[in-house]
Order: structure tokens, then sequence, then C-alpha cells
């Protein structure tokens, strides 16, 4: 498949993601749903065949040699992705299950040491149920309340209200940096500045950002980013907290067990230093390893060579689907990434995707894990279409192609 607007070796590309080439009822699969989790290049597959086939043992645990390269391989891959998004210290980066393991860590555990009684926890109206629902948790252990940044029609956050939202009682501030229900990119760095005047720590849900942007959390100067590995290439069950170490240090352990601690008697545990204090359990280091893969593959890509193909193929996405009849898009502005959310006249989303399906299209349709934003426009879902960089301009005609041949069905 040649696209001709592409900034690389788009076949080449491709070719690296073997899903990619499969088909669905006899068509050729065109995957739009990377949002909700992205395939894997044959670097990432190798990386974790290889770690089980030729040196597979238990990390930090063993004197033997095959412990001592799977210590040193998940070491690495912590290395790795420090330097991948900047962090001073490799102690400041924790290996978690993903982003929603990572926001619960920090919730409970910042919960714990900061939150008390009628303090505040500021959220946006946009998040998804992983950066609504431990908040939420946390403020009912705590009797504390959770607070919401209102969103415009656009989808676009309302920050005029930042000032009065952000109070003496507010403790910590939680953010996405894209929505995944929209593909708005919300200024979190306006927003961390603010937060910042008045000595308040800002976490950033990074699920929907890391992969399709550099990201610095210095320059961002955020106090928490978090992301899954497998929405950037890498494997399920691997994700990263990342963390100030001055805030990783106050905070007490959320898991108590194995690898965690320094000494354990029956009347006091001491726990380890950091990162290891929030590393309960055997990690999932293959997976640690697999997303250190995924990382070294996306810069041997170029991050932005992949913003610049994103960015086209965002362009081409709306211009064709506003050219469409009867198209309704959910988060109209220009500041979005290559996520189209939208509705096709009064057909239910669940439909539409049903059609597209059978076309071997693949696209996510209901509330993405984000009712309340749903709940603010009125509707209970939207068909997403959530564009990467092996995408290309020829898949876009055939979503455009099939929401035609929706609309011949269904109207
Ligand atoms: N936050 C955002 C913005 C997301 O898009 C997602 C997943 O879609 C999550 C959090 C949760 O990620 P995971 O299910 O990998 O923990």
């Amino acid at each position: 498949m040649i696209n001709k607007s592409a900034v690389f070796d788009i076949d080449k590309i491709r070719s690296d993601f073997p899903v990619l080439s499969c088909t669905v009822y006899g068509k050729k699969l065109v995957y739009f749903d990377n949002g909700a989790t992205t395939q894997k290049p044959k670097q990432v597959i190798n990386a974790i065949t290889e770690a089980y086939s030729k040196y597979y043992s238990n990390i930090h645990r063993g004197v033997h040699a095959l412990s001592d390269i799977s210590s040193e391989k998940y070491e690495s891959a912590r290395e790795r992705i420090r330097s991948f998004i900047n962090a001073s210290a490799k102690e400041e980066i924790v290996f978690t299950s993903g982003t929603t393991a990572s926001i619960n860590l920090v919730a409970f555990s910042f919960g714990e040491r900061y939150i008390s009684q009628g303090d505040e926890v500021l959220i946006s109206e946009l998040e998804h149920h992983a950066n609504i629902v431990p908040w939420q948790m946390m403020c009912e252990r705590k009797d504390a309340h959770l607070r919401v940044i209102p969103v415009n029609d656009d989808g676009t956050l309302h920050l005029e209200d930042l000032d009065h939202l952000i109070t003496e009682k507010t403790k910590i501030v939680a953010v996405s940096q894209v929505s995944n229900a929209l593909g708005v990119i919300v200024p979190v760095k306006e927003i961390i500045e603010k937060a910042h005047e008045k000595n308040i720590p800002v976490l950033v849900d990074g699920a929907q950002g890391i992969q399709h942007g550099h990201v610095d959390v210095r320059k961002l100067d955020c106090d928490f980013y978090v992301f899954s590995g497998h929405k950037v290439y890498g494997p399920t069950g691997i994700g990263v907290l990342y963390g100030k170490r001055e805030w990783l240090e106050e905070m007490p352990p959320c898991q108590g067990g194995g690898d965690m601690v320094e000494r354990v008697t029956f009347e006091k545990t001491t726990y380890n230093e950091l990162p290891f204090k929030f590393e309960a359990g055997t990690v999932n280091f293959v997976g640690a390893i697999g997303l250190a893969t995924a990382l070294e593959y996306i810069e041997a890509t170029g991050m932005d060579n992949i913003v610049r193909q994103e960015a086209d193929l965002k362009v081409y996405a709306d211009e064709r689907i506003k050219a469409t009849g009867g198209i309704r898009v959910y988060g109209n502005t220009q500041n979005k990434i290559s996520i189209i959310s939208f509705l096709i006249d009064k057909i239910h989303p669940y439909d539409a995707g049903l059609i597209l399906d059978k076309m071997g299209i693949a696209v996510r349709t209901g509330s993405h894990c984000a009712q309340p934003i749903m709940a603010r426009f009125g509707i209970d879902g939207t068909i997403r279409a959530s564009l990467c960089f092996y995408n290309t301009r020829e898949e876009i005609d055939i979503l455009i192609a099939g929401i035609e041949k929706v609309k011949s069905m269904m109207l």
C-alpha cells in the first residue's frame, strides 16, 4: 500500500507490524483502534520471545547467571524509560501494570500521606474512568471532595475556571494530557504552572500522550506522569509511574510483599529504597524489556516523523469526514491528535461499528470509559477512529466508503 503523503517508508513500517497484514471477513484489516491499544512491531515480539527463550529467570533475587542477565535487562529497561521521558533519575521510574495501576498507586499512597477531611482533588470533565474512580475512592476514604474543571462545547477545558477551582484546600490536580474519548490536547503545561503557583502537585495521565509526541517530564515540570506500555507499541500488563523523587520518598508503599522491603521482622518492616519500595512481588520484567524495545523502535523511527505523519493523517481524515454529510464530530477543535470521535446522523454507534467491522474496519464504539464527558454532550457514546503513524490515507478512504455504506443501510 503506497501512501504518497508518508514522511517515511510506510510499507517498511507496516511490514514491521505483523497484525496489520491480516484479513478480517476476507477484507484487509483497517486498524483504527489505536486509542484502545496499539499493534506491536516484530522487534518487540522478538525481544519478548528472546527473553523467554534465552535468558528467562526471576530478577533481583538470584546469584546465578540467568538471573543476572534478566536483572540487568530489567534495569536497562528502566534507564531507557528514564531517558525517553527525560526524568532526572532511574529511582523516579516505577514499573506498574499500566496507567490504571499507576493512578491507583498515587491516589492511594499520596492520599494516605497528604489528604485529610475536607481537602480537595481537582480533575477534569474529560477524564478516563481510570483518572476519576481512584480519586473518588480516595476521597470517600478520606472524606475529601472531588472538583471538576468543566469542558467547553468544542471539547477543550474551560480553563477560566481554574483560578477559582484551585483553592487552598486543593491537594493535587490530575489531568489527561490528551482526551481518549475526543482526542483533544489538554494544555497541561499551563495547568501545571497555575497549580505550582499555589504549590499544588499535578499528575498527568499520559496514556494518550506518550505515543503522539515528545514528552519531557522535566520541561513539563509535572509531579507525576503515568502511561501504559500497550498503548505505545509495547506489551500489555506493563506501565510506568514517573514521580518526582521528593514525592515518592515521602509516600508510603501501597502494596506489601517481596522486593519492596529492606528488613522484615514480625514486629516491624522497613522498606526498600526507590523505586523498589513501590514494586512489590515479581513485576512484569519481561513486559518492561518489551516496553523498552518499543521505545527504541519509536526513537529509531523518529518521533518527529511520527508526529508529522499523524498530523497529515489527522488533516486528511478531518477534511474527508467533514465533507461527508450527516456527521457530527465531538471534540471539534484544531488542537487535537489523530483521534476522530463522531456520530452518523441518528445511527447508534454500535450499529455503525458492527457494519464497519464487516468491512474489515476496526473502530471503537461506546463511551470509551469516559461516561462523564459523554453525559456532558448528552450522548451515550460515539464512534472513535484513532489513527497512528502506521495508518494511511488509503485506509481513511476505506473508512469514508464504510460510513457511506452505513448510511445507505441504516438511513
Ligand atoms: N487514561 C487514558 C486517557 C486512557 O485512554 C486509558 C485507556 O484507554 C487509561 C487511562 C487506562 O489505561 P490502561 O487500561 O492501560 O490502564
